[in-house]
Parts: C-alpha cells; sequence; structure tokens
C-alpha cells in the first residue's frame, strides 16, 4: 500500500520514494537544552516517532537522527540576545555545561517514558564544532558569507531560492524592515559564527579561522545532518515553527556548500497549545512530562491523547481531554488484556488500519478502525493479535501493560472505613471531612455497588 506524506517544500501530499531502495535517513529537529521539554515539544517528537514507526511499519530500514542544541540559539531568532545555554546557566547557576547534560537526560527519560524509539545517532552541537567550522569555510569558499563586527554572516540575497521552503516574500520583508538589522545586509541573512563579545569570556567558545567565538544556531543541523545522512536525504522533521527559519537557513547553508534541498521530504507538526496561548519555554511557567506524572498521569495517555489529532492540525490542550484519554486507554488495555493469547493477526483489518496510516498518517482514522475493530463481535484472540501487531504503530504498549495492584496505605483504608461509617450513620458532615482527608493524602473513593473503591487521585492544577 503506497504511503503518502505532505512535504512542506512542495506543499503537496506525495507518494513516499526512498532515494536508496529499502532505506530511509531521517533527521529530526531535537532540543535545545536550557530547560525542560515541555508537552508541546514532546507532541512534535511523538509525531515524530509515529512517522518512524509508519515507515517501519511500510518494510523500510529506518536510520533515525537526532540532534541536541547544546550552544548557539539565541534568545531571538534573529540572532541577537544571549546564548539560551548562556541564560540558563544564569537562572540555575549551574554551568551551561552541566545544565546541557541535565536537561539532555531528562528530555531522553520523556521520550522513554512516551515509548519513542530511541534514534539511531544522537548528536550534541559542541561535539561537532570541527564539521561546522568546515561547512563555513565551504559555504565561505563559495562566495556566500560577509563579516560584520560580531560574526561571519549568510548573505541571502546570493540565493535566489532562499526562503523558498516558507514561501517568503523576501521582497515585502526588506521593504517592510522592522526586522532589527543590525550590520546585517538583509534582514534574512543568519549567523554563521558569532564571535565572543570581546568584554565576556563565554563557557562555551572555540577558535576558529574568523577569531573566537561560537556556531550560528542553523549551521549545526545542516553539519551534523550531512555528516550522518549525506547531503540529500529522504526526510527532515521539525515542529512547524521551524519553517520560516531555522530551515529555510538550513536549507540555504546546504544548498550554498552541497548544492542540494537537504531533504527530499520536509515534514512538520503542529503545535499543542493550552486555552491561553502556545506554551512557550521562554514563557516561564510551563507544562511538563513530569507534571503530568506528578499528577497522576500515565504518560502513555498523553501519548494516546496526541494520537487523536492528525498531526497537521493544532491541538488544544486540556484537562478534560487528558483525563477523556485516560479513560479511553484503560478501557482499550483492559479490553485487550483480559482477550486470550494465541490468536494470529487479521489481515483485512490490519489492512484497514494501514490505509489511514498511510495516507500521511491520519492517527485519529486509524483509532477509529481500532474501535471498531474492539467493539466488533470477531474471534478475541484474533483482535487480541490484531492490536498488538498495530500497536507496533500506535506505541501504546499494550503488549506489554498489565493492571496493577496497587498497595493501599494503612491511613487511607483507614480513613475509608471511617468515612463509610459515618456514611451508614448519616454523619454527612464527618463523611464530607474523612473525603477531603483522603483527597489529601491523594487518593479518592468511589462508591459502587460493591462498596467504596479507593483509587489515587489525578488532578488537574486551576491555574492550566
Ligand atoms: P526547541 O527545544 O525549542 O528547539 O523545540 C523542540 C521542538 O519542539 C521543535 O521541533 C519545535 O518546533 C517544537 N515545538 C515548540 N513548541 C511547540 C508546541 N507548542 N507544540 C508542538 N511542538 C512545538
Ligand atoms: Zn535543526
Amino acid at each position: 500500500m503506497e504511503l503518502r506524506l505532505y512535504d512542506t517544500y512542495s506543499r503537496e501530499l506525495r507518494p513516499f520514494e526512498p532515494l536508496q531502495p529499502g532505506k530511509v535517513g531521517l533527521y529530526c529537529c531535537g532540543p535545545t537544552v536550557y530547560n525542560y521539554a515541555h508537552i508541546g515539544n514532546l507532541r512534535t517528537y511523538i509525531f515524530e516517532d509515529v512517522l518512524r514507526r509508519a515507515l517501519q511499519f511500510n518494510g523500510y530500514a529506518v536510520h533515525h537522527v537526532v540532534n541536541i542544541t547544546d550552544v548557539g540559539h539565541l534568545v531571538s531568532d534573529a540572532d541577537t540576545g544571549e546564548d539560551k545555554m548562556e541564560a540558563g546557566s544564569r537562572r540555575t547557576g549551574k554551568t551551561a555545561w552541566e545544565i546541557a547534560a541535565l536537561y539532555t537526560e531528562a528530555f531522553q527519560s520523556d521520550l522513554r517514558q512516551l515509548n519513542i524509539l530511541e534514534p539511531h545517532v544522537w548528536c550534541r552541537a559542541t561535539d561537532h564544532i570541527a564539521e561546522q567550522i568546515e561547512m563555513i569555510r565551504c559555504i565561505e569558499a563559495k562566495g556566500y558569507t560577509y563579516r560584520t563586527a560580531d560574526g561571519i554572516y549568510f548573505d541571502s540575497s546570493r540565493l535566489s531560492e532562499y526562503g523558498y521552503l516558507a514561501r517568503l516574500d523576501k521582497e515585502g520583508l526588506a521593504a517592510g524592515a522592522r526586522v532589527e538589522t543590525g550590520d546585517k545586509r538583509n534582514p534574512t541573512d543568519f549567523a554563521l559564527w558569532k564571535f565572543s563579545p570581546p568584554d565576556v569570556t563565554r563557557q562555551m567558545e572555540w577558535e576558529s579561522p574568523w577569531g573566537v567565538g561560537f556556531p550560528g544556531w542553523h549551521i549545526e543541523c545542516s553539519a551534523m545532518s550531512v555528516k550522518y545522512l549525506g547531503p540529500l536525504f529522504d526526510i527532515h522533521c521539525g515542529g512547524k515553527d521551524h519553517i520560516p527559519v531555522h530551515h529555510t537557513n538550513e536549507i540555504a547553508q546546504t544548498e550554498a556548500c552541497h548544492g542540494t534541498r537537504l531533504a527530499n521530504f520536509w515534514l512538520h507538526g503542529y503545535f499543542l497549545q493550552t486555552d491561553q496561548a502556545k506554551m512557550a519555554k521562554s514563557a516561564g511557567e510551563f507544562l511538563r512530562m513530569q507534571t503530568l506524572i506528578d499528577r497522576g498521569y500515565d504518560p502513555l495517555a498523553y501519548r494516546y491523547l496526541c494520537l487523536t489529532a492528525h498531526y497537521r492540525s493544532d491541538l488544544n490542550f486540556s484537562w478534560d481531554s487528558l483525563d477523556g484519554a485516560v479513560t479511553t486507554l484503560e478501557r482499550l488495555r483492559t479490553l485487550v488484556h483480559g482477550w486470550p493469547d494465541g490468536g494470529s493477526p487479521l489481515p483485512e483489518h490490519v489492512e484497514r488500519f494501514t490505509a489511514p496510516v498511510n495516507d500521511d498518517l491520519n492517527t485519529p482514522r486509524a483509532l477509529a478502525v481500532v474501535w471498531d475493530l474492539v467493539k466488533s463481535d470477531l474471534d478475541a484472540a484474533r483482535k487480541k493479535a490484531t492490536l498488538l501487531h498495530v500497536d507496533e504503530l500506535l506505541g501504546l504498549g499494550l503488549g506489554t501493560w498489565a493492571p496493577v495492584e496497587e498497595s493501599i496505605p494503612a491511613a487511607v483504608t483507614v480513613l475509608v472505613a471511617a468515612r463509610q461509617a459515618a456514611r451508614e450513620a448519616r454523619n454527612w458532615a464527618e463523611a464530607d471531612a474523612a473525603r477531603d482527608e483522603l483527597h489529601g493524602l491523594g487518593y479518592e473513593v468511589e462508591d459502587t455497588p460493591v462498596g467504596p473503591q479507593v483509587k489515587r487521585r489525578r488532578s488537574a492544577p486551576a491555574d492550566f
């Protein structure tokens, strides 16, 4: 069955054809490790994981590369302001190197909790300074650079195709010129190498043919993707915010040096939004995976929630929708767990599931197929085998899940009994007080026909 993907570069759904038979090179822009990832960032990595799994589901051997931005990403995308890593260092009192290690580890742990497959290559920008310098030299030799007081810049006016990915209106930008250009010749020019400020010793700086400094943000992705996947590889991904600046500039650098558009397909994930606004790390307070876990949510419920939306539409986050995902996932897991093993997948249903997946990763429609199958009166063992097979794509861990018998602390058991006794005595005030105490301990009680059932409480915070 043909796999079709939406390519931002050509703005169309295209049948996917690998550049080399059977193999796919996949590069995904990784995190800037100056803080924890927020759950919006994680939505993008879930989308990329579904893409990788879909390629594997279609029989391709995927080589997956993810970078770690640990230097050079400035507070403003216009190459001004402090380096986010150095700012993070000031915020936390740790060195830039320490925070890079800390947040890289936290990010990788988030991915594991979300059942995101480990990339084959993790590459850190600071481990590839020589490759970045080499690429800047190549761009310089081809005549696309100029020097200002603070760095070496890419002259975007030299490249006729500059901005094609984003369909940038270059003339409009130049005429408006509301963008702070500083010493730049054109508003869309960007730094390849920044000099360390004369009066400051940066924690992260290197010698270069142009002077001591550090690489611009975009060069790392061009240099490292070329190193691990070659100057033209299959698929490059990121969030949609990368289209007008970061990916536009990655393409410009690679076109200047190697004459390629870097990737055959460019795929972009849309945003997770809260009711208020786009969730941004730079906005200070933000929701991260650990916030969800601390509040009693299973990370895979968040993964399920992300699968309910197509990757090319924004998803509004709400605690109600996360609660809904918890309930639905629990139901799916419980049913699958209860069905007998030993069946074989139903080919017709695998095919019905694969059709929307191969239609630009339409996971909401694929989930609808899952629920049709679950509700059908087909043989339970065969339903289970089919669902375990399609879970290779969904990544919900259906095959490994088992109900946990939680041990309830004695204090909680005592309160449940006290509440029950108060209810039987129709002493509602005392019953309510016991319930409030239970909530305080992180438990809630539900009255069922077989008596009170106690479970851990999930608590959506009031402030989001
Ligand atoms: P960063 O760590 O800021 O470089 O971002 C990591 C990834 O998350 C990038 O691919 C961004 O495009 C993506 N991203 C940033 N904000 C969001 C959001 N609210 N929803 C989905 N993806 C996002
Ligand atoms: Zn990148």
